[in-house]
């Protein structure tokens, strides 16, 4: 279901949900201003912030999915995306972001 609907997505390309057809990396998301993942096990909604600052910039954030494992319930239906809240936060720390 997921695959096909980023199949579809593939030919328009919304800009910033990319991530959810063409696989957004760490380079990418730290362009954004993003430098952690948000991961929420798709078991029992467990959730956690994951700093991503040693990882090599070519890794997609979603190829973190396959890799983590939920530390509550130790389910590996794990949803893994950009933290774009983090930017909310912390996004005027280098002052790029200003309005
Ligand atoms: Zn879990």
């Amino acid at each position: 279901m997921r695959e096909e609907l980023a199949k579809k997505q593939l030919k328009e390309l919304p800009r910033w949900q990319g991530y959810t057809g063409p696989p957004m990396d760490l380079a990418n998301m730290r362009q954004n201003g993003v430098r952690s993942l948000a991961a929420r096990c798709l078991d029992c909604d467990h959730r956690a912030i994951v700093n991503v600052d040693d990882q090599p910039a070519h890794l997609a954030v979603k190829s973190f999915e396959a890799r983590m494992c939920c530390t509550e319930c130790t389910g590996r239906r794990i949803d893994v995306r950009p933290n774009w809240s983090e930017r909310a936060v912390t996004g005027n720390a280098d002052g790029r972001h200003a309005k």
